[in-house]
């Protein structure tokens, strides 16, 4: 999760390097890989009202008026919209691709704490741990639950 800045930037790079339909397959493994990150469904269950899987997080803005994230809780769509404190600015949804943007030092560790316990990865996220999440079909979103990338 700390190089996936590095791998979005590296795909891009690739593709606008590649002509056409020509990726080689280191390529491929890197957009599918990166396109596994935003499938993959969260495993816990919503804490307020333990019935549906948990699938966003908030953005909202404090007391100075600045957007910040809100790492240390998780809501399912119907709780969130319900139980979010009133200065909630929208959800985010737990994709990887969180971890492409321009995250502060705090902010990166607490997020990455967020996905694990969401996503049930426990202890250090090694490459194998990487590999075996991200391709393991079992854990991707049915296709009936994909919720839109933010909500307002
Ligand atoms: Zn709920």
């Amino acid at each position: 999760m700390r190089e996936y800045r590095f791998l979005a930037w590296l795909a891009d790079l690739l593709d606008s390097k590649s002509k056409g339909d020509h990726k080689n397959e280191f390529h491929r493994h890197l957009k599918w890989l990166l396109e596994q990150g935003e499938n993959r469904q969260p495993q816990i269950f919503c804490p307020y009202c333990g019935e549906r899987l948990v699938s966003l997080f908030a953005l909202y803005r404090d007391y100075r008026e600045e957007k910040v994230f809100d790492f240390r809780h998780a809501y399912c769509r119907d709780c969130f919209r319900d139980k979010c404190h009133p200065s909630t600015i929208r959800g985010e949804a737990f994709l990887f691709s969180f971890f492409g943007r321009e995250l502060n030092s705090w902010e990166r560790p607490l997020a990455i704490d967020l996905f694990k316990e969401v996503f049930g990865l426990q202890g250090r996220f090694t490459r194998r741990k990487a590999f075996d999440f991200f391709a393991d079909p079992d854990k991707q979103v049915p296709s009936s639950v994909i919720l839109p990338a933010t909500m307002h």
